[in-house]
């Protein structure tokens, strides 16, 4: 859809990720003409950042169960199973070929990929009944403004940014632009991190011709879920959302958190790998790295060097809150509330200011730990959609959920990613 074909949306989504595409999915499902919503971001076609990532790191299987996506019966994913490889697991992880199977033909026949402008929004401001936001794709108005912005930028330690600045070979896993391909045909690479990304990556390079590869990182952890899957029931978000101190919350959604860990089957092909011979994992952290003329000598805090033609990070995101420039923008401009942590301060129906709605980590306050993952885009995009808090969410059960407005409540017992 070009920029100009309508400039004045009932909706319009900041973000066609994971979260944006699910909410504008819901919005639909509720009634909403898709004539009145639109979705900017500045990529190729929708998901793009979900699909560049998780191919990026190797990943084969999701950390979250099938009845996490972001279609409407909770069910629908686990129908389109084809073979016993399509799943994993107690909680039928989905294979990432069939979650994203499942995901395309949401935003294809949903009609959504036709609804999105190619563009960055730079600044938002209020108007008469809506929203303006300034865009390289030109100004454009709404009603209802979401920031579906997604993640914060990737992490780079203080020792990876000086080694970058004196042309050391680093990259980071998660950043859009710096791909793996751009590690070439082979060569030595270290990868350091401790979770899910970096033992992916560690692994899948691996197991390709011409890498030899070393893990350098604490010796992973194990935890079934990235965040505790009490998050996912009304419990913990409740008692979130009575609790008046917002650096009290925070601490209630750090300790609910399980960052750097790995699922019980990555630890075992890293295991299985280094016992091959395949794979290095050196038990320690990187504490500074300078460029030599082979590539790239990586210092570990007990002293020791390793030589690589390429260090690949995988260290995560950064802890700032997401929302970047526009984030900072919409604080200093117009004085909207943030907590202590910079995260915004919302309502029941994640809304920061009339007419503007957060979803994703913005909405983390409100929505708990598990606000990030795809379980929060199903609890967002039901706050934003029915005006109601995750906790009326909670009361539903699959079996109630024949409206395709309502989104689905996954099982208690089903965790985050
Ligand atoms: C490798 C990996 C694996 C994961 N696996 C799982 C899993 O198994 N289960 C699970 O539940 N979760 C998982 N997650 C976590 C989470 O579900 C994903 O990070 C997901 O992509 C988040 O969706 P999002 O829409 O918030 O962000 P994104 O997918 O990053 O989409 C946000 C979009 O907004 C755009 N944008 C940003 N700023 C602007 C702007 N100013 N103007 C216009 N557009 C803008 C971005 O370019 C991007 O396209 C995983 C994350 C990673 C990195």
């Amino acid at each position: 859809m070009s920029a100009t074909a309508q400039n004045r949306h009932e909706w319009l989504i900041l973000g066609s990720g994971i979260h944006g595409c699910h909410l504008a999915h819901r919005l639909i499902g509720a009634g909403e003409d898709p004539a009145g919503i639109a979705l900017l971001d500045p990529h190729p076609r929708a998901l793009w950042a979900w699909e560049k990532r998780t191919d990026a790191v190797g990943m084969r299987y999701l950390r979250s169960p099938a009845v996490h996506h972001i279609g409407s019966d909770p069910y629908e994913l686990g129908r389109l199973r084809r073979s016993k490889s399509d799943h994993l697991g107690v909680y039928q992880r989905p294979s990432l070929a069939l979650f994203n199977r499942h995901a395309r033909g949401v935003v294809e026949t949903g009609g959504i990929e036709a609804r999105r402008i190619t563009g960055w929004a730079r600044r938002i401001a209020p108007e008469r009944g809506g929203w303006s936001v300034s865009s390289s794709a030109g100004a454009l108005r709404t009603r209802r403004l979401v920031l579906a912005t997604g993640p914060a930028a990737p992490s780079w330690p203080e020792w990876a940014q000086a080694a970058r600045r004196s042309g050391a070979p680093i990259h980071h896993i998660l950043e859009p632009r710096s791909e793996v391909e751009a590690l070439g045909d082979g060569g030595s690479i270290v990868v350091v991190g401790a979770g899910m990304s970096a033992a992916q990556t560690a692994f899948s390079l691996a197991g390709r011709d011409g890498f030899d590869v070393v893990l350098l990182g604490p010796p992973l952890s194990q935890a079934r879920f990235d965040s505790h899957p009490m998050w996912l029931g009304p419990t913990l978000v409740a008692s979130l959302r009575r609790t008046p101190d917002l650096s009290e919350r925070r601490r209630m959604i750090d300790a609910g958190r399980c960052p750097g860990t790995v699922t019980d089957e990555v630890a075992r092909a890293v295991a299985g790998a280094c016992a091959e011979g395949r794979l290095r994992h050196v038990h320690g952290r990187a504490v500074g790295a300078e460029p030599t003329p082979g590539g790239i000598s990586v210092e570990t805090e007990t002293g020791e060097s390793i030589d690589a033609s390429a260090l690949l990070l995988a260290t995560g995101f950064a802890r700032r809150p997401p929302g970047g420039g526009l984030l900072a923008q919409a604080v200093s401009d117009l004085g909207l509330p943030v907590s202590p942590c910079g995260r915004p301060v919302v309502s029941p129906a994640l809304e920061w200011a009339p007419g503007l709605h957060v979803t994703g980590g913005l909405a983390e306050l409100e929505i708990g730990a598990a606000a990030p993952n795809i379980a929060g885009a199903m609890r967002c995009a039901w706050a934003i959609v029915s005006g109601a808090g995750p906790d009326q969410a909670d009361e539903l059960t699959p079996a109630r959920q024949s409206s395709p407005a309502r989104p689905a409540p996954s099982p208690e017992a089903a965790g985050g990613r």
